[in-house]
């Protein structure tokens, strides 16, 4: 297996790490029911999407 031969710096390190952090997920007010709910997906409040009926709603 391959080893690394130097360490590297500490700001190469954090360098790779730049790109790392998480980001939170954006909700959406559903357009039908007002509930938050993501981007591109089906209420899970009424299982609508775009004004039509994909799920079955719950309650
Ligand atoms: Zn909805």
């Amino acid at each position: 297996m391959a080893v690394p031969k130097r360490r590297h710096s500490t700001t190469r390190r954090d360098k790779r790490r730049s790109h790392d952090a998480i980001t939170l997920p954006n909700p959406v007010a559903c357009p039908q029911c007002g509930e938050a709910k993501m981007p591109h997906r089906v209420c899970p409040s009424c299982g609508t999407y775009k004004g039509r009926q994909v799920a079955k709603a719950e309650d």
